[in-house]
């Protein structure tokens, strides 16, 4: 993949937090040929339209980024959305990258949350389909599964070489900070920053406090995909997490002293908490020698400087 920098790459997604990154780090690599195209261009959806498109770019590498994503209560709240669009997408966009015959390489995103809800820590690839999911975002995470068990099924009948890798909870730039629909770190971003902002004397965060959650920079990610585009042909998909976890509370805290909020924080137990804790073991990737590179704090005063930059000042 690195050997061929004028082929065109298809980056689906490439407005998204992730699919943005990776789109930036192909360009940054020297790529010279990356095609993108926002969702009101081509509604991958769309089966017919899906296929027009492949038919008419002919791509030869396809990274699956596009996905209808969003936090703990966005999940319980649409779960018919969540899993028709996914299913949909990713459908669309493996089948139509077999039959339009361009394509030599594809890689699905999927997410932690594919994994069982009691699963062993740290979770290994192994444990998919081995217990009952978290029921908050069940109907996002079998969309996701039936996306790994496509591109396997991909490979074994059709011989296409599609790869899955399942990242665990990301950050960085481009994510979505909606107060209510955003996943945990955004969301306290922006609440910090809000409350900040209007001299509130609490922030309200939800739960417990006590849930454990990995983080990854976005940018860390970008970087394992394009390894494993380069790297990795196997069957089986592959975890990419950064290895360190911490508690709600102690991210809670971390947001608050870079945002420079000076209040105290107000727990809502009404609120769920979701999997009591989510790392994965990403030592097959660590293995084939692929590392994470960006500490958690280091990220996160980048992510801010960026939503302060480009959200706050949108407004
Ligand atoms: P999850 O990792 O799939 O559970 O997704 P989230 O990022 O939405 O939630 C992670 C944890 O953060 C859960 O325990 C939430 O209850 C907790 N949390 C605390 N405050 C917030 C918030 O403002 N928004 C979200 N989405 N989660 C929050």
């Amino acid at each position: 993949f690195l050997a061929d920098k004028d082929a065109k790459v298809f980056v689906a997604g490439h407005r998204g937090l992730v699919g943005s990154a990776i789109l930036r780090r192909l360009l940054s690599l020297g790529f010279t040929s990356v095609v993108a195209r926002t969702h009101a261009e081509l509604d991958l959806t769309r089966q017919a339209d899906v296929e027009a498109f492949f038919a008419a770019e002919r791509p030869r590498y396809v990274v699956l980024a596009a996905a209808k994503v969003g936090g703990i209560h966005a999940n319980s709240t649409f779960p018919a959305d969540f899993i028709a669009a996914n299913l949909q997408i990713q459908t669309n966009v493996v089948d139509a990258a077999l039959r339009c015959g361009s394509v030599r390489k594809l890689l699905f995103l999927g997410s932690s949350c594919i994994y069982p809800k009691f699963a062993p820590q740290p979770i290994t690839e192994g444990a998919l389909l081995s217990g009952p999911l978290e029921p908050t975002n069940e109907w996002y995470a079998v969309a996701k599964i039936a996306g790994i068990k496509m591109c396997q099924a991909y490979r074994i009948q059709h011989g296409l070489d599609a790869v899955s890798a399942m990242p665990t909870n990301l950050y960085g730039p481009h994510d979505n900070f909606h107060p209510e629909n955003s996943h945990v770190l955004p969301a306290l971003i922006r609440r910090f920053h809000e409350a900040k902002a209007c001299d509130a004397p609490e922030v309200v965060v939800w739960g417990s406090g006590s849930p454990l959650r990995e983080f990854l920079h976005v940018d860390d990610l970008a970087d394992a995909v394009i390894f494993l585009m380069d790297h990795y042909s196997g069957l089986e998909h592959v975890n990419v997490g950064s290895g360190s976890e911490v508690t709600i509370k102690e991210l809670a805290e971390l947001v608050k002293e870079v945002v420079g909020f000076q209040g105290k924080l107000v727990w809502d137990s009404s609120k769920p908490d979701g999997t009591p804790r989510k790392l994965m073991d990403s030592s097959k990737i660590q293995g084939m020698g692929w590392k994470p590179k960006i500490e958690l704090k280091e990220g996160l005063v980048e992510t801010y400087k960026w939503y302060v930059e480009n959200v706050v000042s949108d407004k």
